[in-house]
């Protein structure tokens, strides 16, 4: 199983930033190799029927990476390269990340190798009811609670939180997050983490003595991140210049409207073709002056040949694992870029997640406000303290970020000891 998940190059660079991390702290073996492998790899075969009448078999992965220091915590992903290695490695960056903003949580991260951009709404709806019931032994508000990730949103969730309530026999709430609000949903879930990569974006700017109306910015990504990125920067005063998808990539000197953009993209799917834009190269795009970079795509959207051409200010790595190893090298030696590394710049949406979670099992709910501005606090607190640790251990963000959340892990496990 080893050789099979460091074949995957995502596993094998989340991997290589454990072992530098555990390297930096000095852990002792026996531990070091309790943290790094996952505890549960889950794979299901999920056989339904299509809308043409045709079965199809889809293959589902539930990665629960420990369970050491409470319930696993993470999103679902639909997209056509999902595999169980990839989905490994997002569970173990999980893991640091519930650590470093020291949520009650293990990490975990599930998905289905599908394209729900090629699958009605009735094909998208049997797919996850039928995970759903397969993960329903491994899942529950004391074991493993999922969430929307890439390809997933708030429907999703309520379709699994259907299955699992339907088999209860009465409503479950705390089995998912990310869920719609008339059904317990948090508010502010949605826009939660692209609000936290904003925050963490304009709290870095200022460390440099850069004003936020002064400012601009290219957010890679308009999904449920970037967009919501985009929106809340353009309304602390960021000028936001330039955008991409899947699609490709739309420029604007001036700045975007992000409500606009939103808009147009709900109505024809993308972003090109806006407008108030011109088109321009997805690869030019991340290599354009601007104050901030936010990459809120896919992994290893950064390496080797991306990195000396960069020329942004501030990294805000709204994705999970944007930058490689090789880039991270780059991007440290070169000094004049601040980086905040996905575990921090990314966790508005777990740390969201988990007061929806405090809600269910209290039965209680609290304003968009409440939610926001407990939001800010702790990601504002952990910033910092990433900040202090990197200054007083002359480490780079990426290191500092890790090493506060493994270090957190590690200690738990060397407290509980080894069963038996
Ligand atoms: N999928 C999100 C992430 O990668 C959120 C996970 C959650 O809310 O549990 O952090």
């Amino acid at each position: 199983m080893r050789e099979t998940l460091l074949a995957n190059q995502t596993f094998a660079m989340a991997a290589e930033q454990f072992e530098q991390t555990a390297d930096f702290l000095d852990l002792e073996q026996e531990v070091r190799e309790r943290c790094k492998w996952p505890k549960r790899l889950l794979t299901f075969s999920l056989p339904i029927r299509m809308d043409d009448g045709r079965t199809e078999v889809f293959f589902g992965y539930r990665v629960q990476h420990h369970l050491s220091r409470g319930p696993v915590k993470g999103g679902i992903r639909y997209h056509p390269d999902v595999e169980l290695g990839e989905v490994a490695a997002l569970a173990m960056w999980m893991n640091w990340k519930c650590a470093l903003m020291k949520l009650p949580y293990g990490g975990a991260k599930g998905g289905i190798a599908c394209n729900p951009r090629e699958m009605s709404r009735g094909e998208q709806e049997r797919l996850t009811r039928r995970f759903a019931q397969e993960l329903l032994p491994f899942i529950g508000e004391n074991i493993d609670v999922p969430a929307p990730d890439m390809g997933t949103n708030a429907q999703t969730m309520a379709w699994i939180l259907d299955v699992a309530s339907t088999q209860a026999g009465y409503l479950v709430p705390g089995v998912v997050t990310g869920k719609p609000v008339e059904l317990q949903g948090s508010k502010g879930r949605t826009q939660a983490t692209g609000h936290g990569v904003a925050f963490a974006a304009t709290r870095a700017l200022s460390r440099l003595g850069i004003k936020a109306k002064d400012s601009s910015a290219v957010i890679q990504g308009f999904g449920n991140v970037g967009s919501h990125a985009a929106e809340t920067l353009m309304f602390d005063g960021v000028s936001v210049k330039g955008v991409s998808d899947v699609g490709g990539a739309i420029w604007n000197d001036g700045g975007l409207d992000i409500v606009k953009l939103r808009a147009y993209v709900r109505e024809t799917g993308s972003v090109v073709g806006f407008p108030e834009s011109e088109v321009i190269d997805p690869q030019e795009l991340l290599c354009q002056e601007v104050d901030i970079l936010a990459p809120c795509a896919m992994e290893r959207a950064i390496g080797k040949e991306l990195a000396p051409k960069l020329r942004c200010k501030v990294l805000a790595e709204g994705a999970n694992g944007p930058t490689t190893p090789e880039a991270d090298a780059i991007i440290e030696e070169r000094g004049d870029i601040f980086l905040i590394p996905d575990v921090l710049c990314n966790a508005g949406g777990v740390t969201v997640s988990y007061f929806e979670w405090v809600q269910n099992l209290q039965r209680f709910s609290w304003t968009e406000r409440e939610v926001l501005t407990k939001l800010e606090t702790l990601l504002a607190s952990t910033f910092d303290r990433m900040v202090s640790f990197a200054e007083a251990r002359k480490c780079g963000h990426r290191l500092a970020a890790l090493a506060l959340g493994i270090k957190e892990v590690a200690d738990v496990k060397k407290t509980r000891g080894l069963y038996p």
